[in-house]
């Protein structure tokens, strides 16, 4: 009984600590998970600043650089107003070549070419490469900005802006600008200038770059590698290519030190001078942050999981504390009744199977161990014997010296009787002054002993009363249980007539039943 409730002890403990164990791994689990999901998100929304701030920082960029873009040119054109309504003047009596050197050396953003409008022949040109002839030169549009030809005093005289003085005025006003930004990060803004848009070895140009001033003007190569082995050039003319502006990331040095790191960056073309403009963001400090973060709850999940496991450990021990006091507690409790009810129980017994006055089983009590018996020794044929005693002229010893000494003499007599009987056998008070005892697995021959023993002890009791020394006898009839029996009952009419063959021969005596009905 106990070793069964030590197990389901055992067994509550187990379940509940593997339901414990399982609870804080799930726990913990869901708590890692979401602060990995946290720490997601927050990148996330780091980025996406980082992203929108440089994308911000570019479109304001273009924005004035196409203000820039737009002055120059006004200004350009003014200027070239001017050229022209000086040309418009003509040369006059001077020499037209001469004429047309002083005006190009005083107006030295402009171009000039100086036809004989009879011979053909070119007097006078800024150019390397000169137009051929005025029809040419008018055709020749396409790298200029502001164009003019005229013909005056026989002579074609053709002017124009090359787009590039536009481009050239434009960088140097921009290059100081950014050159003196000062952006959040130590960011910055640099300017490539895309002279092919095929890529390849000098596929552009480096205009602006605060942080390498010193390489501005190199040549690009979309062959070129960041330390990962990405190619961001290409990338970039790529991206570029394809929507005119791109958000990539790379690995690149950081200004003011010497440190490579993860960089993102967004480029946009300004197509009116294949300007690609960008600025970028070193990730590292949100990079960090997602190191640290990862590391600080790594670290703290074994914490968390520890924490948490005492915690359930300790709940499990205060229940299994809590659960065997209880029911330590509710045991004695019933233990207690159950003793009470044993109790009551035991004194109901000796009501209902008890004879109050000489202790010894009732009639009621003998005859439900008789039945029970009878049972046994139908199946196994052992013997068992009874003995019917009837004490003499009972009568007369109540008539004689009282009731009283009459129970006396009963109580006398059933102790003579109780002494005598092994522990497994049963004496009854069958009725007023007689008795009955079964013998079980007792043979006949010693029945009739055990019998002989009693007569011969009540014989030789006796009763004290008032100094008189009362002696008294007892008849007795010996039987057995037969198979041919249905139940008991038989064999108590048979011990019954061998007790009446006791009397008939003079009282005192043992007879044992011969017949078996
Ligand atoms: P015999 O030898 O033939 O058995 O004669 P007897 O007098 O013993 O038999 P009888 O049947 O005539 O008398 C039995 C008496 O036992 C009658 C009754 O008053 C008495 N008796 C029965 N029960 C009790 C009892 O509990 N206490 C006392 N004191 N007497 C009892
Ligand atoms: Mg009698
Ligand atoms: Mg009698």
């Amino acid at each position: 009984m106990r070793q069964t409730r030590n197990r389901f002890y055992l067994y509550s403990i187990s379940v509940f600590t593997l339901f414990g164990i399982c609870l804080s791994v799930f726990y913990t689990y869901n708590l890692w998970k979401t602060d990995k999901g946290y720490i997601e998100s927050t990148y996330n929304i780091l980025l996406n600043t980082k992203e929108s701030r440089i994308k911000e920082i570019i479109n304001n960029a273009i924005k004035v650089v196409d203000q820039q873009r737009q002055i120059a040119e006004k200004e350009y054109k003014d200027r070239f107003d001017i050229v022209a309504g000086t040309v418009r003047a003509g040369p006059g009596n001077v020499d037209a070549a001469v004429w047309a050197k002083e005006l190009a050396a005083k107006y030295s953003f402009c171009s000039f070419h100086v036809w004989d409008a009879k011979s053909g022949k070119l007097l006078f040109t800024t150019e390397k490469s000169p137009a051929a002839s005025p029809a040419d030169f008018s055709r020749e549009l396409k790298n200029r900005a502001f164009s003019d030809i005229v013909e005056i005093d026989n002579h074609s005289i053709g002017i124009y802006i090359s787009k590039d003085v536009i481009e050239s005025e434009v960088t140097a006003i921009i290059r100081k600008l950014f050159h003196s930004y000062v952006l959040d990060s130590e960011g910055y803004i640099w300017v490539n200038k895309v002279l092919d848009y095929n890529g390849g070895e000098g596929y552009g140009v480096r205009l602006i770059h605060p942080n390498l001033i010193e390489t501005e003007g190199q040549r690009l190569s979309t062959e070129t590698k960041d330390l990962m082995g990405n190619l961001p050039y290409l990338e970039e003319l790529n991206g570029i290519k394809k929507e005119g502006e791109v958000l990539f990331t790379y690995y690149f040095k950081k200004k003011n030190t010497d440190a490579v790191t993860h960089k993102m960056s967004y480029a946009k073309l300004y197509p009116d001078f294949d300007w690609i403009i960008a600025t970028g963001v070193h990730l590292d400090d949100i990079e960090n942050f997602v190191k640290r973060e990862n590391e600080r709850i790594n670290n703290g999940i074994w914490d968390r999981l520890i924490h948490l496991s005492l915690v359930m450990f300790a709940f499990i021990a205060i229940m299994a504390v809590c659960m065997f006091y209880l029911e330590r507690h509710y045991t004695q409790n019933s233990q207690k009744q159950y003793t009470r009810v044993r109790k009551e129980y035991k004194e109901l017994e000796s009501i209902a199977f008890k004879d109050p006055l000489t202790k010894l089983y009732n009639r009621r009590g003998i005859e439900s161990y008789l039945n029970a018996s009878f049972q046994v020794f139908q199946k196994n044929k052992d013997p068992l014997c009874v003995i019917m005693g009837d004490i003499d002229n009972f009568k007369s010893i109540n008539d004689r010296y009282g009731h009283d000494v009459g129970d006396e003499t009963l109580v006398a007599v059933s102790k003579v009787i109780q002494s005598a009987l092994r522990n497994t056998d049963v004496a009854c008070r069958w009725g007023g002054e007689e008795f009955l005892i079964a013998l079980p697995a007792a043979s006949p021959e010693t029945a009739m002993a055990i019998a002989e023993r009693i007569r011969a002890g009540i014989a030789a009791k006796r009763v004290e009363h008032k100094g008189i020394f009362i002696s008294v006898t007892c008849s007795f009839g010996v039987s057995m249980f037969y198979e041919e029996d249905k139940g008991y009952a038989p064999s108590i009419s048979r011990a019954d007539r061998a007790l009446y063959q006791s009397k008939k021969n003079g009282k005192n005596k043992v007879t044992l039943c011969k017949e078996t009905e």
